[in-house]
């Protein structure tokens, strides 16, 4: 099994797919890293199964081209994406490390419908070199930004947490023999990579990217890319609940929304808010946190800012606390099951964000860890089988929406696990990441990111008339 830490969770990336999107881009970056020192001739790339079916859509294309280019989605300014992209297209060239190549992306991008049996998502570069010989490297986007190279080890097999876990059964286990809580183990578990120092700044600074998204988002108007002239609702939205308040900040925004009315209405559309605007900056090309998805990213950061705003809680200690507990259970789908929407439809993405999101909450409600795993398995629960069927390959109707039904799902598994006994539950964690993985095998390839069944088949018949 892989050792997982919560950082690989939560990364950092720009919009509008982990695994079509940062995935790819993570691929060419090493493509780069391994060839920029050789002589190049040219570079071909062959995109697979999901990523060329959805692969426009998703910004896979995109994606590569940056990623060759040498630009890191971590740090990139992704207002320069059009620009770039725009240049690189019109100039036919491509920036590898020092050398220029002749690259057409009309030509030098292959969308090959056919599926690799490896998995679904699948990409290869072919690498012609001025000497005469030709490379090829594969690699495979598992979900969630997460990549594996044809022929390598899963990632980080070579880490070696003290308390090792790959299932519910064994965290239950340290968490007993510890007498502690879920977030203290994962917290031993990461110490063995970093500092605590490193760790505190680097979670708090996960939490300043999601929060500085949901600001973008909610001062962000207009139509978003892609041709469905998808209107961004969380700016009006944002406007109608704030009643006309100035404010010249976010620090003063984010007073203005924790002194706004209380009612169950107001705070459910705040909710909304939080999380359609972060999925309409992700579907903008924004930069987001993979939470454990790009398409899902809304969920965590929605869920975290209502505790946050509506909540009594600690602060910074509190952010800690649900990111720790909320990244060990999705590395527990991801060990067990998957967060790849192509390998498990949306069960994957907005299920497991859901699950995560819940068990963080319960953890800073005060809920001890079996209520904490109670409410991830409540969670997901009442997203097995939810099927991934994004309009025209882009991550919009039903993705924006979704997120906020999975927080809202989020909430309510949180407050029934809070106020539950455990001892009654029928159905533990490791039952349902199984059945989870039982149901992604069940389900037909159609609902797996390919835009070829359920909402993205019916397109014509939904959309209005121009
Ligand atoms: S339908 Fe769900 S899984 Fe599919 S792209 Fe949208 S958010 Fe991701």
């Amino acid at each position: 099994m892989e050792r997982i830490s919560v950082f690989d969770m939560f990364k950092v990336g720009v919009g509008p797919s982990s695994s079509h999107t940062v995935g790819p881009w993570r691929a060419a970056l090493d493509v780069l890293a391994q060839y920029r020192d050789r002589e190049v001739k040219s570079i071909q790339v062959k995109l697979f199964g999901s990523l060329a079916k959805t692969g426009i859509g998703h910004g896979t294309d995109v994606a590569v081209m940056l990623g060759l280019s040498g630009y890191d989605p971590t740090t990139i300014d992704t207002s320069q994406i059009a620009f770039l992209i725009g240049r690189l297209q019109a100039e036919k060239s491509l920036p590898f490390g020092t050398q220029a190549i002749a690259f057409d992306p009309t030509e030098d991008i292959q969308f090959l419908k056919k599926f690799l049996p490896t998995h679904p998502n699948a990409l290869r570069f072919v690498i012609k070199l001025k000497d005469k010989n030709i490379a090829q490297e594969t690699y495979y986007s598992i979900g969630g930004g997460f990549i594996k190279k044809e022929g390598e080890l899963p990632m980080h097999e070579d880490r070696i947490f003290p308390f090792p876990i790959d299932s519910e059964k064994d965290l239950m286990q340290w968490v007993s023999r510890e007498n502690c809580s879920i977030d203290a183990i994962v917290l031993q578990n990461e110490l063995s990579l970093n500092s605590p120092e490193t760790i505190r700044h680097q979670l708090l600074s996960i939490w300043k990217t999601m929060e500085d998204c949901i600001y973008k988002g909610c001062h962000t108007e207009g139509i978003l890319p892609g041709g469905l002239s998808v209107q961004r609702r969380a700016y009006h939205l944002n406007k109608k609940l704030l009643k006309g308040l100035n404010y010249g900040n976010k620090s003063e925004w984010l007073d203005a929304v924790r002194s706004s009315e209380k009612s169950f209405s107001n705070m459910t559309r705040w909710i909304s808010c939080f999380a359609l605007a972060v999925n309409e900056e992700n579907a903008g090309f924004g930069r987001v946190v993979t939470a454990p998805t790009n398409g899902a990213a809304g969920v965590i950061p929605a869920v975290l800012m209502y505790y946050l705003s509506f909540c009594q809680h600690q602060g910074d200690d509190d952010i800690i606390r649900f990111l720790l507990t909320a990244g060990e259970i999705g590395s527990l789908f991801k060990k067990g099951s998957t967060i790849s929407a192509a390998m498990g439809g949306c069960q994957a993405e907005i299920g497991v964000s859901s699950s995560m999101a819940a068990a963080g909450l319960t953890a800073c409600e005060g809920g001890n860890p079996h209520q904490v795993v109670m409410a991830a398995e409540i969670a997901m629960e009442h997203h097995l089988g939810l099927t991934c069927d994004p309009i025209s390959g882009l991550v919009q109707i039903p993705c924006i929406e979704r997120n906020t039904m999975g927080a809202m799902k989020a909430i309510t598994a949180s407050q029934l696990a809070l106020s539950g006994e455990f001892t009654h539950s029928k159905i533990r964690l490791d039952g349902i990441i199984k059945t989870m993985w039982e149901t992604a095998k069940d389900m037909h390839r159609k609902y797996k990111e390919t835009s070829e069944g359920g909402l993205a088949r019916h397109i014509s018949e939904m959309l209005p008339e121009c």
